[in-house]
């Protein structure tokens, strides 16, 4: 770039801030914004053209132009050459506009006059506010030098808070964010929640996007990168050496962090007349641009790291940590585009709601949020771009659908549901000290599902009989290290005592296919689910398994133990986890240490095999607990964590059921304790066929206890048995439509 075009950017830019500081009108603003551009750039026309709604832009403001255009000439997303600067993000610089592809003549503007044309994008942050476009009539390409220069002073209209205002009535920018908006996503945890967005990250706001003195704003720079420097390499020496995955990640900050290209570009942005800050979000903004584009997923994940790396640089550079001032609102509902599990934990259970623009069904944060019971939608895509901090939100985590700034029809029909289940929850409590017990005398035994200390009060508030499956991975999924012997011990004897004498069946270490460990050297397998999962790493590897039960026996000191193995498929493979178990107790008594007072062992049933295991098996376990989850995946080969095919196969399915009666039938006739804990355990209608088919004990996550026993108290298993055995003699596909219409008629 020549030093002649370096001075007149600067100067551009000092001409901008003396308007943007005069007290002047929105639009009698960017009048004046748009006549200072095209005469320090020597050119006939400049325009801006705003967003006016999601897919249409509008001619706000022009010199050169007729004036009578302004809000009057709009456009469509795509549409011409500035339509299709906004759709592509991609500057147009020719000298042959009416031959350019896409040239769309627009007779009141008499713009045919004007053969030469660059436009550039008005962004931030990867979100399209409009296009700054200059004309000229003279047929001359617009230098390199001066496009840059339009890119910056288009970085500073982007910057600009009020640049809404501009647009008048039905402001884009401004109105866009007051406007409600429904994003559809996926459920990673029912229910319904009301509240006010708590944004996760919250954006850094720029207030200065113009260097007052470029020579201090370089020092401000170079400064704020050499602490970033520090910060990344200190993250590096505190990482666990075992962790490849966050190793590469905080490998790529520093790479970035030390990346000559990167800095020489921001100095570059401030020697034109940049702030600082302004010079690393315009860097980030393409990065941003560019993560739209590329579909590489590894290159996705490091412009990611750029992103994050250059949030920090911003939060370094103006101060604003997480914390920017603004409060956390009473009813708090979290928006980010990615959390990790142990920043969940840490809000723990203030938060009413959950939004995400990424994330998956089975990912720990979303295994965090169900153990919390927070209503979680994912996939919800842009809402961190369209929330704002304190806006009024609707999570409906059932239908997997969000309001964001709702209307009132939609509140007022939002409030009723809220309403019905609110009754719904007081007609449970009311039932709680009651027992489950239906029509025909049977009792079942309601248990729950846990996994983390903050379940543990549940178990009290729900009427849960026991705790029928601790899922001890989750302890180890949200640390960044591997939990030490002692750690652990002490958690389960904290959970043996908020159980206060009730059962808890502590389930070994179920990692491997979705539950990865973040520290843990990841294998590359064709098909996690069928692959080195469980109990069958717990056996190949066996000092995690040891330490494990060592903690357990530790923590138990003079209490009965219980403790199950996951994902068993052949006797052998539960023979030898209960030697490993055998030798544990056997260390631990030469140890000196206080032993359990009872031992019980037992296995997890998820795969089909252990069903059509010998009858030996079945009288040598201690108990079984149907992992349903699984063993429906295994049972239809129908992946649990796939959309497209985990709802194709009903859990009423007359095959499944059978096969489930079988495994019901080979237990009582060996008098084998049995349990069904998967999550179909927890949903009404499937509890009460599970309990009709003969499982009488089952476990679930504590909210679904109450609507479980509502419906257990209200039926006949001996008639609801014989509707199963009717349907299935038809030769009925699922028992369900059957089902149905007996249980409406009681209900
Ligand atoms: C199951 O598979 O049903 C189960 C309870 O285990 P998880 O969901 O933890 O795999
Ligand atoms: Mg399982």
């Amino acid at each position: 770039m020549s030093a002649q075009h370096d001075t007149d950017s600067r100067q551009m830019l000092g001409r901008l801030r003396a308007v943007m500081a005069e007290d002047a009108a929105g639009q009698a603003r960017l009048d004046q914004i748009v006549r200072l551009i095209a005469d320090e750039m020597q050119t006939e026309v400049c325009s801006i053209y705003l967003f006016r709604d999601e897919d249409t832009l509008e001619l706000c403001a022009t010199q050169g132009l007729n004036p009578d255009a302004v809000h009057e000439t709009r456009m469509k997303l795509g549409e011409g050459l500035v339509g299709r600067v906004a759709r592509n993000g991609k500057i147009i610089n020719t000298d042959d506009a009416p031959s350019a592809k896409g040239f769309r003549y627009m007779p009141e503007t008499g713009e045919e006059a004007f053969s030469t044309f660059a436009g550039v994008p008005i962004q931030r942050l990867g979100e399209m506010l409009g296009v700054l476009v200059v004309q000229s009539k003279e047929a001359r390409l617009y230098s390199e030098e001066e496009v840059y220069a339009l890119e910056v002073v288009a970085m500073v209209l982007a910057e600009m808070t009020e640049l809404g205002v501009f647009v008048g009535e039905g402001a884009a920018m401004s109105a866009r964010h007051q406007q409600a908006v429904l994003f559809r996503g996926t459920t990673g945890q029912e229910g319904a929640a009301q509240g006010h967005v708590w944004l996760h990250e919250p954006r850094v706001v720029v207030t200065n996007p113009i260097a007052e003195d470029p020579q201090s704003e370089l020092e401000r720079l170079r400064t704020a990168v050499d602490d970033l420097r520090v910060s990344v390499d200190r993250m590096l020496s505190n990482a666990a050496t075992g962790d490849a995955e966050q190793l590469e990640v905080l490998e790529a900050y520093r790479m970035f962090a030390n990346s000559k290209g990167w800095l020489r570009r921001m100095e570059e942005d401030i020697g034109r007349g940049l702030s600082a800050e302004a010079a690393v979000e315009k860097e980030q903004s393409t990065a941003r641009a560019r993560m739209g584009q590329v579909t590489d997923a590894y290159l996705r994940g490091r412009l990611h790291d750029l992103d994050d790396l250059s949030n920090r640089l911003l939060r370094i550079l103006t101060g604003q940590g997480q914390e920017t001032g603004a409060e956390m609102p009473a009813d708090p509902i979290l928006v980010a585009r990615n959390i990790g599990p142990g920043e969940l934990l840490d809000y723990g259970r203030r938060l009413k709601g959950i939004v995400l623009e990424e994330g998956a069904v089975g990912s720990h944060a979303a295994i965090v949020a169900r153990a919390l019971a927070i209503p979680l939608v994912i996939h919800a895509e842009r809402i961190t771009t369209e929330a704002l901090n304190g806006d009024h939100i609707l999570v409906d985590g059932d239908n997997a659908v969000v309001h964001l700034r709702p209307d009132d029809t939609v509140v007022t029909a939002f409030r009723d549901k809220m309403a019905m289940q609110a009754q719904a929850q007081e007609r449970y409590a009311s039932i709680r000290d009651k027992p489950a017990e239906t029509l025909c005398g049977r009792r079942i035994a309601l248990q729950m599902n846990a996994g983390l200390m903050a379940d543990l009060p549940s178990l009290e508030s729900s009427g849960a009989d026991a705790v029928g499956l601790f899922r001890t991975e989750l302890q180890f999924l949200v640390r960044n290290h591997m939990p030490k012997r002692a750690e652990l011990s002490e958690l389960y004897a904290r959970v043996m005592d908020a159980a206060k004498g009730k059962r808890v069946v502590f389930r070994t270490l179920d990692i491997g296919s979705d539950k990865v460990l973040p520290y843990m050297k990841p294998t590359d397998e064709p098909n996690p689910a069928l692959g080195w999962r469980a109990v069958r790493v717990g056996l190949d590897k066996p000092g995690v398994m040891r330490m494990q039960l060592q903690a357990l026996i530790r923590a138990a000191a003079g209490r009965p133990l219980t403790v199950m193995f996951p994902f068993v498929a052949q006797r052998e493979e539960y023979a030898a986890a209960c030697a490993e178990m055998d030798k544990a107790i056997a260390r631990e008594r030469i140890l000196g240490h206080p032993l359990p007072g009872t031992v019980e062992l037992g296995a997890m049933l998820e795969t089909p095999s252990l069903a059509f295991a010998p009858d030996k098996f079945f009288e040598e376990v201690g108990f079984l607990s149907i992992g349903g989850n699984d063993l429906k995946q295994f049972f239809f080969a129908a992946d649990r964590e796939n959309e497209l095919v985990r709802r194709r196969y009903d859990t009423l399915n007359v095959s499944f059921l059978t096969f489930l009666e079988r495994i019901v039938n080979r237990c009582e006739k060996t008098g084998t304790p049995l349990s069904f804990c998967g999550e179909d355990a927890g949903r009404p209608v499937e509890a009460a066929c599970l309990a009709a088919i003969g499982l009488s004990t089952l476990s679930m996550r504590p909210a679904s206890i109450g609507p479980v026993k509502s419906i257990l108290r209200r039926i006949n298993l001996d008639e609801l048995r014989g509707i199963i055995t009717d349907a299935r003699d038809r030769g009925d596909q699922s028992v369900r439509p059957a089902v149905m219409d007996y249980l409406r008629g009681k209900l």
